[in-house]
């Protein structure tokens, strides 16, 4: 969830947007005031086009946004809380701090988001009708936004997991077997199915190009096909793993053996002194007395060769006031969740009030390593603990 920036909270949560957007942002407004615009209503000066070319853009934007937030308020409305929002090319993706225990709560939610943007494109068919007589600019404006948002409902609708299509199809299975594991794999497995689909679409129309389709339509469905697969793809791996990580504990994945180095060692120092010849993965930096910071072997990672002589553990270390606390009986899916959550790649392991180790995103990926097996048995089937503890 990295190369994304905040852009404030909306009803509690906060919105960001990823740089990508920006690509799709001056596409779609170069596209409306220089092509759709110009060839289907002539006569206008060019810097009309323009202005209402941005205009639909920032508009069709708030579409998006409206789509994401009725989500994220029916999820917050049936327990499913939404921390932040982050917009990609093609919509948003809703970091929840936990999945939907129910198949209702995940139903109603994934059904929130298109039937936002019909109620939406439904509304901009009316403007366009009360406009399209007297206003010409703003009814092309608000039929174009009628088609898009309707686009984004049927665009959204398709039975793709992780789309909300896919969702819907989920929660349905899962309401009907019970089982949310199995569930989740199949209607990834009908998503990556679906993206094939269209990948093998797109390669027929750019070839055969049939119903005088260009082959501009072709790539973009193969285009389209390779996101679903692709997104399908993560969201299979992503409840094996979790599938992994049931039932185990923080202190099953932490590392407890965390040597105390000072905060003017050398990086280089570090890694000859304890991660060559001790194996170590983690350190605690400690300055007269005190707990100032950890390292960690990802913290390491980021130092180049040439500043390894030179940077010190004081500088790449994740400084006390930025860790977090887990405790070792917490579950280490939860902690997981947690660290998905915030953004972070550690926590500080408490007990009785002293430090017993660290846990790092590192040491829960070893843990379930050691768990996970590709196309693993059918027989872990239950749904997922919710988080907290
Ligand atoms: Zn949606």
């Amino acid at each position: 969830m990295g190369n994304a920036f905040s852009l404030g909270k909306l009803f509690g949560i906060q919105f960001r947007l990823h740089y990508s957007w920006f690509i799709i942002f001056i596409l779609v407004t170069v596209s409306f005031s220089w092509q759709v615009f110009p060839v289907e209503y002539p006569g206008w000066s060019v810097v009309l086009y323009w202005v209402m070319g941005t205009a639909t853009s920032l508009l069709f934007f708030a579409s998006v946004v409206a789509h994401e937030l009725a989500h994220s308020l029916v999820g917050r409305v049936n327990g499913i809380p939404i921390r932040s929002i982050t917009l990609f090319i093609f919509g948003g993706v809703a970091q929840m701090t936990r999945e939907a225990t129910k198949p209702r709560a995940e139903l109603l939610m994934a059904l929130a988001g298109p039937a936002c943007s019909l109620v939406i494109g439904g509304l901009f068919a009316l403007l366009w009708l009360v406009t399209r007589d007297a206003i010409t600019p703003v009814a092309a404006m608000a039929l174009s936004l009628a088609v898009v948002n309707v686009a984004l409902a049927v665009f959204n609708l398709i039975p793709g997991f992780p789309l909300d299509g896919g969702r819907v199809f989920r929660s349905v299975l899962w309401g009907v077997t019970g089982s949310y594991g199995s569930s989740t794999r199949i209607a990834s497995r009908v998503g990556q199915g679906v993206g094939l689909l269209f990948i093998a679409g797109g390669v027929v129309i750019i070839f055969l190009r049939p119903f005088d389709l260009s082959w501009v339509n072709g790539l973009w469905i193969a285009f389209i096909g390779g996101f679903l697969l692709n997104v399908a793809s993560v969201s299979y791996r992503q409840v094996q793993l979790r599938e992994a990580l049931h039932g185990f504990t923080v202190s099953q994945a932490m590392t407890s053996v965390c040597p105390v180095v000072s905060p003017a060692i050398t990086v280089s120092q570090l890694v000859q002194e304890y991660v060559f010849t001790g194996g170590q993965r983690c350190f605690l930096v400690v300055d007269e007395g005190e707990l100032r910071g950890v390292v960690t072997l990802d913290d390491i990672k980021t130092v180049s060769q040439q500043d390894k002589d030179v940077a010190k553990a004081g500088e790449i270390m994740t400084p006390v006031n930025r860790l977090k606390v887990a405790h070792p009986e917490q579950d280490a899916l939860s902690i997981l969740e947690q660290m998905n959550a915030l953004g972070i790649g550690q926590m500080l392991v408490i007990s009785e009030g002293g430090v017993i180790g660290l846990v790092t995103r590192d040491s829960l990926m070893t843990l379930l390593r050691l768990r996970f097996k590709p196309g693993g048995s059918d027989s872990r089937d239950r749904p997922m603990r919710s988080g907290g503890s």
